[in-house]
């Protein structure tokens, strides 16, 4: 599986990506948002797109579509029950399934509610996985749950699908978020030795060679993955007494997701 990160440089920061197979040179576009761009690259390493995976429904990840498809003709798979909010579906697809690019490469989808109620993860089947995690889990942060999405419910794709994912998985999001994340991490828990580091060396970060972290790092940094850590625990317990002392994961996860949304 060859992965290429396409940074699209506008200003929601979209990141867009090509998963092409070696042998082939199939390739899958992902939320190709900058169509003219992953076109180009594509184009560049020869590569011919031949499916567009949409992760859920926005905009900023199906605005791509119809330029991808009348150039090439690819066929656009998206989540089942997203098939009367996006256009032109050709496959709609459920956890389990397989999406297939070229001969080698298998990507598994994960059914992820939260930020939106249709929103697929693709896990690839490799021997370093990877999960590209559309809006639901960003680099040291979640997504946000105000348009179409419920909190409750990425919880839940936290708790049950995400935080099981193995240390050695690396994470693409569909947006740049990095900064933001780790300086609200930092907000959070000041005491975060791993997140100030990796502050201080990435924040002149060129987002077209980005750092891709890993499940693993993900931990250390990721609020969203340190519900019960103490630092997190107390921080938010002193602001918000009514808590209670020792507040379940959950209670955690939902007020951290409320304070992010107005930090
Ligand atoms: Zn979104
Ligand atoms: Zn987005």
């Amino acid at each position: 599986m060859i992965v290429e990160q396409v940074w699209t440089g506008n200003a929601y920061r979209n990141f867009n990506y090509l998963i092409a197979c070696p042998d082939t040179g199939d390739a899958l576009a992902i939320d190709p948002l900058d169509y003219k761009k992953c076109l180009a690259v594509a184009d560049a390493k020869g590569w011919t797109i031949t499916q567009v995976l949409n992760t859920h429904e926005h905009g900023d990840h199906t605005g791509g579509n119809k330029g991808v498809a009348k150039a090439t003709g690819a066929k656009i798979i998206a989540h089942r029950n997203a098939k009367d909010r996006i256009p032109n579906i050709d496959r709609g697809v459920e956890a389990g399934d397989i999406v297939k690019v070229g001969k080698t490469v298998e990507l598994e989808c994960l059914d992820t509610p939260g930020h939106t109620l249709c929103h697929i993860c693709l896990l690839s089947r490799t021997d370093q996985p990877g999960l590209f995690s559309g809006d639901t889990l960003f680099n040291a942060g979640a997504g946000n749950c105000h348009n179409g999405g419920h909190p409750v419910e990425l919880f839940k794709t936290f708790e049950t699908q995400l935080q099981n994912l193995g240390d050695d998985t690396l994470i693409y999001p569909g947006h740049d978020y990095l900064l933001n994340n780790l300086a609200f991490t930092l907000d959070r828990e000041p005491d975060n030795a791993i997140a100030r580091k990796m502050m201080s060396d990435y924040e002149n970060q060129d987002p077209s060679d980005a750092l891709v972290t890993s499940m693993a790092q993900e931990r250390e940094i990721n609020t969203f993955f340190r519900l019960q850590n103490p630092t997190v625990v107390e921080t938010l317990t002193r602001e918000f007494p009514e808590m209670g002392d020792s507040p379940d994961a959950r209670a955690v996860f939902l007020k951290l997701r409320e304070l992010r949304n107005s930090w």
